[in-house]
């Protein structure tokens, strides 16, 4: 694969981390015989840009060392479990770049053996049915300082247990009247280990066993040994499940499972301004805080593909932030510029104006126009050029005029001569107010003789602004985008709902585009020159398109605002 050292952030390439060195290691010394990973999501919501680095590394580990990932639903919770997220998670690792073959598996197509297994656990006195009420099974549990204790019912017999376990199965019993534990150690320094529950009884409907199950393995069931049954090589999983490899490895040892899988933690992404839980995501869309999991803030793989960031960046921001086994955050800006970088080689160019400013050119004839022509990309010839329209009436960026500009501000101010993008030199001549006393118009006249962009006597201009022309400038809307939290480390405060910028979506309408843009696909991001990247959204139609930023330019004279130079 070319991923490569970038200077930029100096981290190693993907092919050094711990995890592939792991990998290489088991690999040499015959400990694996060829490499099977799985990512395992539950399908209780879309995935966001943590998944996105827990896919690039088992997916791209896998691809490496030639071997294989499996997606596996981790669907043991039939509460919050749905078709919809099942269908979205497949088209967002599609649509990132991977493909998982024929090894799509659900943690519901092992039910059968996992209850046999809990079976064995029991016939082995390794398993126990506790009907302690949840809140005394809580206090009875213990805290890090103080040792559990015993539940009453750890004592009864194989006999007995199995007996209630199949009644448990047969649904005999409610929700939370009992239910089954592993029977390990209530005074073990790993909570972890203090009899974990390895099935709850839960009579609900799941959407692929239907009405068959009314009791759920938990996760720690669940999990270790679906890898096992897959033939999973390497399990690798974020850090906060550090704490409970003990018990995956109690259960892979204590069952007559066909393999003996590994786990490995690496550090989960955490990135400044953005908040990378489930939980919190699901309460943004539920309470409306957002439009949907695909609204182009939300840092879902959906949201960022309505958003025009292709996957390349995602691969490459995941690629730049590296696996490590210490826990960090990400700047933000990070990720801007991994989108930066991965759409200015490619992204066609165009023009619009996002706040207009109609500038008449005196010395053009009324009524006529003609075609300058525009180049697609400055770098790539082959992109080709199109035609645009040229005539009295243009509109720029109100921002590219100032009537009484300070030092270096070099676009158009009363008198000044700039260029026009592809075409001609202008010089403002005079104002126009509305009595309000608003700039509404600016009076010019062009040089005729500076067609494309250069003056035959040689004189220079310091500024080229974009322009769009009035006779065939379609009318847009577009959508700016800021972080959806006001702040880098949201919730730190305790309520996070609290940190949610109010100002995190600005919608332009009158916004002008060239005619070109009227008909941009909604997966093709291109660069408005001079103001960012930006796609169409499928809001828009036709004769009103819809544009979303993607990110911003590096803004030159933002930066000489804030730093004087
Ligand atoms: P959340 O905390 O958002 O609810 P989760 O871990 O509960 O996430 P799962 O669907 O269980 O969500 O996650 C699937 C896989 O993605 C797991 O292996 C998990 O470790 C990994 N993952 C989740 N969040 C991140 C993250 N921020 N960085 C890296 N990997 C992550
Ligand atoms: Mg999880």
């Amino acid at each position: 694969m070319a991923d490569t050292v970038t200077a930029e952030t100096g981290t190693a390439d993907m092919g050094r981390d711990f995890i592939r060195d792991i990998i290489q290691a088991d690999l040499d010394a015959g400990r694996a015989a060829s490499v099977v990973t799985r990512f395992p999501p539950e399908p209780n919501g879309f995935l966001h840009l943590g998944h996105a680095k827990s896919i690039c590394l088992n997916f791209g580990v896998a691809r490496e060392f030639g071997g294989k990932c499996h997606l596996r639903f981790d669907d043991t919770n039939p509460v919050k479990e749905e078709q919809l997220f099942i269908d979205s998670i497949q088209r967002d690792v599609r649509w990132l770049g991977f493909d998982w073959g024929e090894n799509l598996y659900y943690a519901s197509d092992y039910f059968e053996q996992l209850y046999a297994w809990a079976e064995h656990l029991i016939e082995t006195g390794h398993a126990y049915v506790d009907d302690t009420p949840p809140e005394a099974m809580r206090a009875q549990r213990g805290t890090l300082t103080e040792p559990g204790q015993n539940s009453p019912f750890r004592y009864r017999t194989p006999a007995e247990n199995l007996d209630l376990f199949r009644r448990m199965r047969a649904g005999e019993f409610p929700n939370g009247a009992c239910v089954l534990r592993a029977k390990i150690d209530m005074t073990s320094g790993n909570m972890n280990l203090r009899d974990p529950v390895l099935y709850r009884i839960l009579h609900a409907h799941h959407p692929r066993t239907g009405d068959t199950w009314c009791i759920y393995p938990t996760y720690d069931f669940a999990h270790g040994q679906s890898d096992a049954i897959e033939g999973i090589t390497h399990s690798v999983c974020t850090l906060e499940f550090e704490d409970h490899k003990p018990l995956y490895d109690w259960l892979i040892g204590h069952l007559p499972v066909p393999a003996q899988p590994k786990q490995y933690e690496f550090a989960r992404l955490n990135v400044s301004y953005t908040v990378l839980s489930k939980r919190i995501l699901t309460t943004l869309v539920r309470d409306g805080h957002v439009s949907g999991w695909d609204d182009p803030r939300m840092p879902t793989l959906a949201g960022f593909r309505r958003r025009g960031v292709p996957p390349a960046a995602l691969r490459e921001f995941v690629s730049r932030v590296g696996v490590a086994r210490a826990n960090s955050v990400v700047d933000v800006a990070m990720l801007d510029s991994a989108i930066r970088d991965t759409l200015n080689p490619v992204a066609p160019r165009r023009m619009a104006v996002l706040r207009p400013l109609k500038l008449i050119i005196e010395n053009y004839p009324e009524g006529q126009t003609e075609t300058l022509e525009a180049i697609n990309h400055p770098d790539h010839p082959a992109l080709g050029v199109r035609p645009i329209t040229f005539g009295r009436e243009i509109y720029v960026e109100q921002d590219d005029f100032m009537e009484n500009p300070p030092k270096k501000f070099y676009r158009l101010s009363p008198g000044k001569e700039v260029r026009l993008r592809y075409g001609y030199f202008v010089t403002c001549r005079e104002i126009i107010k509305d009595d309000a006393g608003q700039v509404t118009a600016l009076r010019c006249t062009y040089d005729p003789a500076t067609k494309g962009g250069n003056a035959p006597d040689g004189r220079k201009v310091q500024a080229t602004l974009h322009w769009v022309a009035a006779a065939d400038a379609v009318e847009a809307e577009v959508r700016l985008y800021t972080h959806l939290f006001a702040r880098p480390d949201p919730g730190a405060d305790g309520d996070v709902m609290a940190d949610i910028n109010p100002a995190s979506l600005d919608v332009l309408t009158g916004c002008l585009v060239e005619p070109a843009l009227a008909s941009a696909a909604t997966d093709t991001t291109v660069q408005f020159e001079r103001t960012g990247y930006f796609v169409a959204d499928p809001d828009g139609i036709r004769e009103r398109p819809v544009f979303n930023r993607t990110v911003g330019l590096r803004d030159t004279w933002a930066k000489v605002q804030a730093t004087g130079r």
